[in-house]
């Protein structure tokens, strides 16, 4: 049963310094252009999709990108084109501040959108200079206003160890940001990607690294206020108010099926689920001994496909590993799970060891969960459980 559908717009008005998403810096009559031959091609393989009927149980949709709000009026349409063929509980659509006005706002939540994720990244003017993104302080405020006024869920996106910030800065940002009351939070630690400009200056000029140490005392900050605030850390990198978690990443992290559509719009799919919709996806069946198959669009039209098929095992371990990203950590069902597809000796060893370094505990309902330690060394915990994907 796929229950989540992902849609990728490649649009941005500009690049911003840190970025190598798949995202083009396109304005004016070139990015009508481009921008509407996109849409059309993705609204027609929404329609295909549909009427194979791949798209009936479908609970929690997102438009990400790149920027979904720089196609305009096509953005509440593709919103409509969704609905016609599923009734999601939860419709995000990514939103950059300069580019969602009130009209924007109005018409997502006229077509049905329930929830917006903000990229604000910080309300520092100095430090939006330096990302290289292209709107202020205030817009990023008055944008949650707007959302909120809409009728919209609002989330915000923050970003810590940029070039120049301090823990004052970032202290501010955190206060301003929870005075706005957002539903959600979700908060990413810089990251200097190959390929993407500042990557490239911080070569000549070291003061650009993002600390490591400033980074873990934000990240923690972050929890101290968010907390304080009500907003409860659900995942690693996200805070909700109660009842306000993101569904649709919950179904990523929880091991759901999920569609995506548009370039460089990542799915995965059951190995039954992939072979009815392989001719769609442009792939070959699943093949014996495919436990899941995951995939990447790697063009404009839904032609060219990077596809990636996981044995049972490494599936069941992949289960482990993201659940562990969550606060509630990973049940007795999917552990047993585990111990029957990747051995019970295997898996005993790895949880002993995660509760032994101090990552894991069990809570009173017998769920493995991380610990504070194991949120701020995620990669050793997650990598204990990826390990599991090897046979013995
Ligand atoms: S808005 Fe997002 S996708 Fe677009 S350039 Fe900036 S970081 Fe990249």
């Amino acid at each position: 049963m796929i229950s989540a559908l992902y849609l990728h717009i490649p649009f941005c008005h500009a690049k911003c310094a840190y970025c190598d998403f798949d995202s083009r810096p396109l304005c004016g009559e070139a990015l009508e252009k481009a921008a509407s031959r996109y849409l059309e091609g993705l609204l027609a393989r929404i329609d295909a999709f549909g009427e194979a009927g791949a798209l009936s149980e479908v609970r929690t949709a997102y438009v990400g990108g790149g920027t979904p709000t720089v196609l305009g009026p096509g953005l509440p349409e593709l919103v409509r084109r969704v609905r016609s063929w599923c009734a999601p509980d939860e419709l995000t659509c990514e939103a950059n501040p300069e580019s969602f006005d009130e009209s924007m706002a109005a018409a997502l939540a006229e077509a049905g959108a329930t929830r917006v994720s903000l990229g604000v990244q910080t309300l520092d003017p100095a430090e939006l200079r330096a990302i290289g993104r292209i709107h202020t302080a205030e817009q990023a405020l008055a944008a949650v206003a707007r959302a909120r006024a809409a009728g919209l869920s609002v989330s915000c996106d923050l970003m810590c160890g940029l070039p120049g910030q301090s823990r004052e800065s970032w202290r501010r940002t955190l206060s301003r940001i929870v005075a706005t009351s957002p539903d959600h939070a979700s908060v990413y630690p810089l990251t200097l990607e190959e390929g993407a400009p500042l990557a490239h200056r911080a070569e000549t000029d070291p003061s650009l690294e993002p600390d490591a140490d400033l980074q873990a005392w934000c990240m923690e900050e972050a929890r101290r206020v968010l907390g304080a605030a009500g907003y409860h850390p659900y995942e690693v990198a996200s805070y909700a108010l109660p009842g306000r978690e993101c569904a649709h990443n919950i179904a990523y992290w929880t091991g759901a099926s999920y569609l995506g559509l548009g370039r460089s719009a990542a799915g995965m799919l059951g190995a039954g689920e992939w072979d009815a919709l392989a001719a769609l996806l442009g792939g070959e069946p699943a093949g014996e001994g495919t436990g899941r198959v995951r995939y990447v669009q790697r063009d404009d039209v839904g032609m060219a496909f990077d596809v990636e098929r996981l044995t049972a095992r490494e599936a069941v371990a992949e289960d482990l590993m993201l659940g562990m990203r969550m606060t509630r950590g990973v049940g007795p069902e999917l552990l047993s799970r585990a111990r029957s597809v990747a051995g019970e000796k295997s898996v005993d060893s790895a949880v002993s060891t995660a509760l032994s370094r101090g990552l894991a505990a069990w809570d009173a309902g017998g769920r493995l969960v991380p610990t504070e330690r194991g949120w701020l060394l995620g990669n050793e915990l997650y990598g204990l459980m990826w390990d599991l994907a090897a046979d013995d």
